[in-house]
């Protein structure tokens, strides 16, 4: 594989790189290196109101402190809209992809009214009320594009790191956004276009993320793209035993000592500390790397 080998770190700039994300990233670029591939940087601003002005620029900068360069100029989604319409078209086309005019509400009371609303993450299950072989729209303004899931959306697939991994789309997720009501593009179709579009063999990303590759699986499949292999990176925790986000209050990661802060990161996964300089650390871990999850 050595050559052909791509690997990518996407992170969405709702703020600066935090503990966790670190993690994320230091992982992918160490997958990369020891398999002598490729490491490309995507910036992932298609939800444009949770994306915070400058927080993208201030990734890459604290990226390239830590000495994580992309290999290839940065891609960034914001720029790709035209692609993602031109993905959705064919999905419409060959029945893949149908709109949907059900507001939250619409969806919980649907739910409701089969009995019990059944949630996962506090995402409901969209009931297909819009699916075409049930009405459609049946005079409701389209709102939002779904996917429609293939009778089959049970998926397996093996995690480099969590082993083998199965999930029943349907009755966990059911037919997903890929365009939302506000216009925006979902990532879940933004990732696999982009995933594509890059070449990337080999996803590295935090667990919790996880969830989402059966979604994104059943995608490529009805796009016809290959599926890359995954390996879902070990979560930091926050002191109240949490997912360390943005969102709980991450704080944001001292740089001044950029050793110090790839030791940190380099813990979850495993890997030894190392006291000598980045380059060292870097290139020493990327040795013991190829040991610890193999492809
Ligand atoms: N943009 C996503 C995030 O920052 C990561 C997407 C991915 O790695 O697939 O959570």
């Amino acid at each position: 594989m050595g050559a052909t080998y791509r690997g990518r770190f996407a992170p969405s700039p709702t703020g600066p790189l935090h503990a966790g994300s670190l993690v994320a990233a230091l992982a992918s670029w160490l997958d990369a290196r020891a398999h002598g591939g490729s490491w490309l940087v995507r910036i992932e601003d298609v939800d444009a109101p949770r994306c915070v002005p400058g927080a993208a620029e201030l990734i890459l900068r604290q990226l390239a402190t830590c000495g994580l360069v992309s290999d290839e100029p940065v891609v960034w989604q914001s720029q790709r809209s035209d692609r993602y319409q031109q993905a959705l078209n064919p999905l419409i086309e060959q029945g893949h992809a149908y709109p949907c005019g059900c507001s939250r509400k619409d969806i919980e009371a649907a739910l409701q009214a089969h009995g019990a609303s059944r949630e996962r993450h506090h995402i409901a299950v969209y009931p297909g009320t819009c699916r075409p072989e049930r009405g459609g729209l049946q005079g409701k303004p389209a709102r939002a594009w779904r996917f429609q899931l293939p009778d089959l959306a049970e998926v397996t697939w093996t995690d480099r790191r969590l082993g083998p991994q199965t999930q029943d789309v349907a009755t966990e997720v059911g037919d997903f956004i890929l365009k939302r009501a506000d216009g925006l593009w979902a990532y879940q179709l933004a990732v696999v276009l982009d995933d594509a579009a890059q070449g990337i063999t080999h996803v590295v990303r935090g667990e919790d993320l996880t969830d989402n590759t059966a979604r994104q699986i059943l995608l490529q499949r009805a796009l016809g793209l290959p599926t890359p292999a995954y390996l879902h990176t070990p979560l930091v925790l926050g002191a109240n035993g949490e997912k360390l986000s943005k969102q709980n209050g991450a704080q944001p990661l001292d740089l001044s000592d950029p050793v110090r802060a790839l030791n940190t990161a380099a813990l979850p996964l495993g890997l030894p500390r190392r006291t000598a300089s980045m380059a060292q650390a870097l290139a020493h871990w990327t040795q013991v790397w190829a040991n610890t999850w193999p492809a």
